[in-house]
This record gives structure tokens, sequence and C-alpha cells, in this order.
């Protein structure tokens, strides 16, 4: 089966495929698909902002898409930086502001979760959601050069993601709970 995945982001499209292309799923970005397109994310929840990049390329293209929203949630930033993950700071300078916003804080205050809501648009247009999360903590420093985004701060037991395989961290991470999850209703 082909399926669009509404995203621009490589690191995003590469987890999807090492993920479903085992399972027979031909993942197609959106731009291999002819839809150049980004859509705001406007929306406040990671179910909105999914299910309006999806939206976009479906009413482009009206074939089965799938669009991930997700982002990183730290319990002492009240759930920050939240659906505005992408959007912290500058790009390269996003982890650096947690890790100044949480200077000092005990290692015990320091739990956080990454979140992926993932909509599906079938073919006829019915939209249906899934979800996965990965609870953690924020590190002291970045550590690791695999992965992206806020990999690098994220603490899965003793180890950052940026310090797993990709295999690794697609075996616990928000997005393979959310992609096993999409399995399901596929
Ligand atoms: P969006 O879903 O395109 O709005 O972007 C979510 C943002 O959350 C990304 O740009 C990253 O900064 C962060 N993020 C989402 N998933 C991950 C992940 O697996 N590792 C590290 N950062 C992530």
């Amino acid at each position: 089966m082909k399926i669009i995945l509404a995203t621009n982001n490589k690191n995003k499209l590469r987890e999807f495929r090492e993920i479903l292309a085992p399972k027979g799923y031909e993942v197609i970005s959106q731009s291999e698909a002819g839809a150049d397109i980004e859509a705001d994310e406007t929306g406040t929840t990671f179910e909105e902002n999914a299910y309006i990049k999806a939206k976009a390329i479906y009413d482009m293209l009206h074939v089965p898409v799938i669009a991930d929203d997700s982002g990183l949630e730290v319990d002492f930033l009240k759930g920050a930086p939240g659906v505005f993950s992408a959007r912290y700071a500058e790009p390269g300078h996003r982890c650096e502001r947690v890790l100044n916003e949480l200077e000092g804080v005990p290692d015990a205050e320091r739990t956080a979760r990454f979140r992926c809501a993932i909509c599906y648009i079938d073919a006829e247009g019915k939209s249906q959601y899934v979800s996965g999360s990965c609870e953690g903590r924020i590190g002291h420093e970045r550590r690791g050069d695999n992965g992206f985004g806020y990999d690098p701060i994220f603490l899965y037991g003793d180890r950052t993601l940026a310090e797993m395989s990709a295999d690794e961290k697609n075996a616990i991470s928000h997005r393979g709970n959310a992609i096993k999850a999409l399995c399901g209703i596929l």
C-alpha cells in the first residue's frame, strides 16, 4: 500500500519509513507526491495540527494521507514547549533554551515526555487518529549525535535518544508507538 506522509521534515520521513517499510507500506513524501506546501499549524493540540497538515495534502491529492504532529512536554515548564516545539527558539538553539530554563532544577523535577499524534485520512476523506508517548527526563547537557530535535537532551533511562541507534529509538519512541497503533487501523 502506498501512503503519502504530509511532512517536509526529513527525519520524520526517515523514521516513518524505517518502521513502515518492513511492514509493506511505501511511504511517499508530500514533495515526492508533488504537493510542496507548508500548512499553518494553527491548532492548539497535536491532534488538531496533525489534521491540518493531513487535510491540506488530502484536499490537493485525494489519496490516503498521514501526518504527524509531535513535540516535547516538560513538566517543570508546565508542558512547554508542547505544540510550539518546532518554534521554541531559532534552529540550533532549542535544546539550549530548555536546558537554560531548567538550570538548577533537580533530576526528580526534570520529568518530560515526547508526544506524537498521527492523523490518517483515507481515500474517502475519513479521518482517524492514533497517538503515542515516551516518558523520560531532561538531562543536564547535550549527549549523542543521532536523531534530531530534542533527542540529545531527552534521557530514556540513562541514555539520551541521540545516543540510541535508529532501531532502539523507534522501539520506544512516541512516534514508534503511534506508528504501531497506526498499523492497527490502516
Ligand atoms: P512538528 O510536529 O512539525 O510541529 O515538529 C515537532 C518538533 O518537536 C520537531 O521540530 C522537534 O523539535 C520536536 N520533536 C518531535 N519529535 C521529536 C523526536 O522524535 N525527537 C526530538 N525532537 C522531536
